[in-house]
């Protein structure tokens, strides 16, 4: 017999919608002999929690029950252990398209007017002829000449924060949190929103300039790319006495995915199909606040986290 393990499942709305979804709903689709307790709001029509106590044994199966039920669905359903729920120390971000709404890369494409050769080494990266430090070398050679100040203050103009995620950090940083963000992308950029938000760390990609501060096509150090971003926050849980365990990784690309295994729990974040299959817990909404939800806070507490 495999021991029983207490968990909750969280029901989040993806809009401002009303989801009329009753536990037994819930445990029709997941197991009938399962028994769903304390429906709890965490929102008024928003978010509902569940407890239910799961056989370890089919915890799996039941996470794939829950995940694959809100597939076209207007609602994201997240099972984890009650244990774990708000037992979350350390917080890494992926920067594009989750921190920020844009892809940097496309925002550097069109200041640099280089739409069509940075859309070239996309499609070979897609199709598998590149891996992404190739294409990340690529992208860097197409910038040789730029002038690295210019560049970095009209994107930091153009960079728009994520809705959400001011008062998430907020939030976090009042519950003890330590914040990172990680991004394949470029150090002043991610360096800037780390000022912006306050959060602990940023790591990205370092570019070189000339005596003239002009960019010479190269990267320095190492590359942020999937792997790393992992081996960083493993670091960054060592150096803060945190069990990677207590960690979570929220990103949307496929170069997350290595950061949400190494982390006690992984949120795909608006994120590719392929990056919502494989990650713990899926939230599709339009607000990155939501993450309070999944950590069992209700909206009277979320107020009082954000004051
Ligand atoms: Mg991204």
């Amino acid at each position: 017999m495999s021991e029983e393990i207490s968990c909750v499942i969280t029901m989040i709305s993806h809009g401002d919608d009303i989801i009329d979804i009753t536990s037994e709903d819930v445990q029709d689709f997941i197991s009938f002999d399962l028994h769903l307790e304390t429906d709890i709001a965490l929102h008024s029509y928003r978010c509902q929690e569940w407890y239910v106590n799961i056989k370890s044994s089919e915890f799996n199966s039941i996470l794939q029950k829950c995940k694959s039920n809100c597939v076209g669905k207007d609602y994201d359903l997240i099972l984890q252990k009650s244990e774990d729920q708000k037992n979350k120390k350390l917080f890494v971000f992926d920067m594009d398209s989750t921190l920020i709404y844009q892809e940097v890369i496309e925002l550097i494409a069109s200041y640099a007017n280089i739409e069509d050769k940075v859309a070239e080494i996309t499609e070979r990266a897609m199709n598998g002829e590149l891996d992404f430090n190739e294409s990340l070398k690529e992208r860097v050679q197409l910038l040789k000449g730029i002038d690295s100040t210019n560049i970095w203050k009209e994107l930091k103009e153009k960079i728009e924060i994520t809705n959400g995620v001011k008062p998430l950090v907020k939030a976090l940083k009042k519950l003890g949190c330590t914040l990172a963000v990680c991004s394949g992308g470029f150090t002043p950029l991610a360096e800037h929103i780390k000022e912006e938000l306050g959060l602990d760390y940023a790591y990205a990609n370092n570019l070189g300039v000339d005596e003239n501060l002009i960019l010479n096509g190269e990267t320095i150090g190492r590359i942020v790319n999937g792997d790393i971003k992992a081996e960083l926050l493993l670091e960054i849980a060592k150096k803060h006495n945190i069990d990677p365990k207590q960690a979570v990784a929220i990103g949307d690309g496929a170069n997350d995915l290595k950061m949400m295994s190494v982390a006690g729990f992984g949120i795909a974040w608006n994120a590719k199909p392929k990056v919502q299959l494989e990650a713990l817990a899926c939230l599709n909404t339009k607000s990155l606040l939501d993450v309070l939800y999944i950590m069992g806070y209700n909206e009277k507490q979320i107020e009082e986290l954000i004051k």
